[in-house]
């Protein structure tokens, strides 16, 4: 094989994995971003239940209030009933109590009302906090995994990029510049095998004639479609 193939497919392998580990970097804020807005959602909705419970909870104190009002009113009431003189008076007394006492009623209605609601909202809001608490742990655990992985991400970009740098310079600059060119036209795949008479970058056929070409692996050739470079992998050569 050809010297130039040989390091056009070593920096094509290079650059994938460089492309690979820079995209493991770049995608990971947005995961992040992701993970914070689920619990910031999560955390938002127990907020609110919060605050309709210290609503409700004003509410009823307030209920309270206006039954120990009445309490005050129907005990002022009793005490002047001895000094009542009339039947007439009298009866208008009592409807006065009556009706003081029904309007207590109403409010204890209402009151124990409240009281269920407070319960029911209560309950849901441990049933959230725990779950809130069970997601913050997990994004935590998800935070520390993210940076362990960005920095193994980092590591292995900064080993392949020495590598880079070696294979670059073994390399004649006009074939690398045109494989630059290529592999930024064509989505960071410049370098690809020529299988079954197929380009593997863009699935097209080969003609037989080039495809023969091909096989010498001596010569650089391009795909008529795609524009990659095209090289021939012994079946029975694993290394390349
Ligand atoms: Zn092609």
């Amino acid at each position: 094989m050809q010297e130039n193939i040989k390091l056009l497919i070593e920096l094509q392998t290079i650059d994938s994995i460089i492309l690979k580990e820079r995209n493991i970097i770049d995608l990971m804020p947005a995961k992040l971003l992701s993970a914070d807005k689920s619990l910031k959602e999560s955390q938002s909705l127990s907020d609110k239940q919060k605050q309709k419970y210290d609503l409700l909870e004003k509410k009823k104190k307030d209920k309270e209030r206006l039954i120990e009002d009445i309490d005050e009113r129907v005990k002022k009431l009793k005490s002047r009933t001895a000094d009542i003189k009339t039947n007439k008076e009298y009866q208008a007394h009592l409807k006065e109590i009556e009706s003081a006492e029904k309007e207590r009623y109403a409010i204890e209605d209402e009151t124990l009302s409240i009281m269920e609601e407070l319960d029911t909202i209560n309950k849901g809001l441990k049933t959230e906090e725990a779950a809130l608490k069970a997601e913050k742990d997990k994004i935590e655990i998800f935070k520390k995994e993210v940076e362990e992985e960005i920095a193994e991400a980092e590591k292995k970009l900064g080993e392949f990029k020495i590598k880079r740098t070696t294979v670059v310079g073994s390399m004649d600059p006009e074939t690398y510049d045109d494989y630059m060119v290529i592999l930024e036209a064509c989505n960071g795949l410049a370098v690809v095998e020529a299988r079954d008479e197929i380009c593997q970058g863009c699935y097209m056929n080969i003609p037989p004639q080039m495809f023969v070409e091909i096989k010498k692996n001596e010569d650089i050739i391009q795909c008529q479609q795609c524009r990659r470079i095209l090289y021939w992998k012994e079946q029975n050569d694993v290394k390349d």
